[in-house]
């Protein structure tokens, strides 16, 4: 093993030991007599998974996997928990979340160190997830104590008309490579006060980060003797295996990742309910009145956080014809200078991707830019001064030529359509642009007309995160209107990416429609109940309908 492959391999067991985690030979087929986990919560009967850390490609150990049988038993004992967990009061669940945020406060630095060593993120945005998983829990234990429903006004006299929201089952939460533990927190937090289990299926790619936050849940279940132990499980599997399980008792599916995994996810789930936050394709308009200085941040931070592998991460920029060489030269100039590397090192700003099929895709998708008349600037792979081992690349520009809309082009080819009025659809204008690539690659293009602009943002699957940067308050107003940005994140005069948890966060289209974290997210995890009270003494009929016996 390489000298960096040791020093991946003693951190990571480092970190997982500060946890409560022992050995990392424990992790193999996770050994029956370890306290952390229940032996048939985990089954060690799938094939096991090779954890290897982006950041050198060294390889961190075996994880054992669960089967399909084992998920049933799960399944059952999460219905077990269901029955008693319903009825605590939410305040005393709200209590559980409370004390698992200031765990995560306790175990922040040893969290954030799994998800460098795992994913490969640099520290800040390490920390910057834990974070969000100590704010999610702070906001569910306030919500613990306003999971309200309205009283309405009956039309028959002496009648109340009520909702309450009741708890809804087990939850199974799907979680995406690249936010390890942010995106369970977020689901968790509010599943648990809202009265139900959560059941977690992570990425494959990230199994240590799951094992290091459930340690901390299965402590804290230990120190808790009121809360059921069966409101938490941990299944790790493949996506096959999790894709063959039928997950019948699961009242939510909440599933994060790919849109192909989001349409396999929608085809086998049938009428369970679904809660689905898939790929983005992030468009960012710069007006003429724009500030440039803050755009070049704004821009940079977007496009190369996380080395591109944000859901958020910006791809697509829209610039104002009259602004677009001084800002293409400005962020050439950034992109030249970015400090590539090892991500545990001082001053690093971009890391490694996450392995080498992310890399073959990235130059996939710039070939294909080429292709189509795109100007590609750097992209290539560093091999110089970073780890051997991991897929180290310097983001790519790539200057686009002006764009038509699929209508433009679907109105061209019927003038010029033979007389028996066959299109061929395969040249409707389908473009790299259109498909997110998860990698560094920012596209960028010119514009004249806003509408113009805000059409060609629009004219894509996805519907993720947007931003328009401008000082004029009609054009910012324009973006936010019904007539604007059709994403369910849209800002002005800020990035596309590091949204707050007190906001819904999700996307409309081929993002999936579903809204996790805050506002009024925690209704996907309650069902609704509409009662009517009569305390008349009579039994007036709704619509004035009568029926006398
Ligand atoms: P992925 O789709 O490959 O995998 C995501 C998760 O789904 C993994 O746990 C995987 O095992 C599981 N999975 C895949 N197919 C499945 C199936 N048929 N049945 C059950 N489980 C299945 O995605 P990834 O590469 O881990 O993550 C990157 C993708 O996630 C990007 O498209 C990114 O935009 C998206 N993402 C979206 C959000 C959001 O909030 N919208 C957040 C993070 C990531």
């Amino acid at each position: 093993m390489s000298q960096n492959g040791s020093n991946s391999k003693a951190r990571v067991v480092a970190a997982l030991m500060r946890l409560g985690i022992r050995e990392l030979n424990e992790l193999n087929g996770f050994s029956d007599h370890h306290e952390d986990h229940e032996p048939s919560e985990l089954m060690p009967h799938g094939a096991p998974l090779a954890i290897r850390s982006p950041i050198d490609g060294s390889k961190l150990c075996d994880v054992g996997t669960a089967s399909s049988m084992g998920t049933l038993n799960i399944m059952e004992r999460a219905g077990w928990a269901f029955d008693s967990w319903r009825m605590t009061p939410a305040p005393q669940r709200g209590e559980f979340v409370r004390r698992l945020g200031l765990k995560l406060r306790e175990f922040k630095t040893e969290l954030a160190e799994l998800i460098t060593w795992e994913v490969g993120k640099i520290p800040q945005e390490a920390l910057g997830e834990v974070q969000e998983m100590i704010d999610i829990c702070d906001f569910a234990v306030g919500l613990s104590r306003q999971l309200h429903g309205l009283t309405i006004a009956s039309e028959r006299a002496r009648h109340r008309l009520m909702e309450q929201w009741h708890p809804l089952g087990p939850v199974l939460v799907i979680t995406a490579f690249n936010f390890p533990m942010a995106v369970w927190a977020w689901n968790a937090a509010l599943a648990w006060v809202c009265g139900n289990p959560v059941i977690w299926k992570p990425s494959e790619k990230t199994p240590l980060c799951a094992i290091g936050v459930h340690s901390i849940v299965k402590g804290l279940l230990r120190e808790m003797d009121s809360v059921p132990e069966g409101i938490a499980f941990l299944v790790l599997c493949d996506r096959e295996v999790a894709h063959q399980v039928s997950w019948s008792s699961v009242k939510l599916i909440s599933a994060t990742g790919s849109t192909r995994m989001g349409y396999e996810i929608a085809q086998s789930a049938g009428l369970t309910r679904t809660l689905l936050e898939l790929g983005g394709n992030n468009g960012m308009i710069v007006a003429p009145s724009a500030d440039l200085e803050l755009a070049v941040r704004a821009i940079v931070f977007g496009a190369v956080g996380t080395c591109g592998q944000r859901c958020t991460t910006l791809r697509r920029l829209f610039v104002h014809e009259s602004r677009y060489l001084e800002l293409r030269d400005r962020l050439l100039a950034a992109y030249r200078n970015l400090p590539i590397g090892d991500p545990t090192k001082p001053g690093v700003l971009v890391g490694p991707l996450i392995d080498g099929q992310a890399f073959d895709s990235m130059q996939r998708a710039l070939e294909a830019a080429r292709s189509e008349g795109g100007t590609v600037h750097f992209g290539e792979r560093i091999t110089t001064g970073v780890p051997a081992g991991g897929y180290y690349v310097r983001p790519a520009l790539v200057e686009m030529p002006v764009r038509l809309l699929k209508e433009d082009y679907y109105g061209a080819l019927i003038d010029f359509a033979p007389g028996d009025g066959y299109v061929d659809t395969s040249k409707m204008g389908d473009s790299i642009m259109d498909e997110e690539t998860f990698a560094p690659i920012l596209h960028m293009t010119r514009y004249q007309e806003l509408e113009r602009a805000i059409a060609l943002h629009n004219d894509v699957s996805q519907g993720l995160s947007s931003a328009i940067l401008t000082n004029d308050l009609r054009e910012a107003e324009l973006f936010c209107s019904a007539a604007g940005s059709d994403c369910g994140l849209v800002n002005v005069n800020c990035g596309t990416s590091g949204a707050e948890i007190g906001g819904a966060f999700g996307g409309e289209k081929e993002t999936g429609g579903g809204r996790e974290s805050g506002s009024d997210a925690w209704k996907n995890y309650m069902r609704r109940v509409t009662s009517t009270i009569n305390w008349s003494g009579e039994l007036p009929l709704a619509q004035g309908i009568q029926f006398e016996l």
